[in-house]
């Protein structure tokens, strides 16, 4: 049934889609977590050079200098899982299957709109 084969392709299309979006934000939360940490860090950072002003060595913030590195190669390491997970989705889904629902073409312009639409969703001409 080539029906039930279409509706099964779709229902696995939103899965992937819905894993990888979830999986997707969680880096994304992660990233702005550290984007956020590292922001406050910076900040104590100068306020420890102006309240010691006077005598600042850069001992005063080493620690606080080397979680800096520490959170931008976490961000690093979460975009490049991100980078992977949006490669498996393509691989999965092929570069084809966002598009690969049936389109009607516009006779005026050529844009492929939904089956059903009444006009171009580009040009505004009447579809068939
Ligand atoms: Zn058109």
């Amino acid at each position: 049934m080539a029906l039930v084969d279409n509706i099964n392709k779709g229902l696995a299309t939103i899965n992937v889609k819905t894993s990888t979006l979830m999986e997707a934000s969680k880096y994304k939360t992660q990233i702005t977590n550290r984007e956020n940490e590292i922001h406050s860090l910076k900040q104590y950072i100068g306020e420890m050079v102006y309240l010691n002003r006077s005598a600042f060595t850069l001992d005063m913030v080493r620690q606080q200098i080397s979680e800096i590195e520490a959170k931008y190669a976490a961000i690093e390491e979460l975009k490049k899982q991100l980078a992977e997970l949006e490669e498996a989705e393509k691989s999965i889904l092929g570069s084809e299957a966002s598009d690969n629902t049936p389109k009607i073409f516009c006779p005026s312009c050529g844009t492929p709109n939904e089956v059903g639409s009444k006009f171009c969703e580009k040009c505004g001409n009447k579809l068939e």
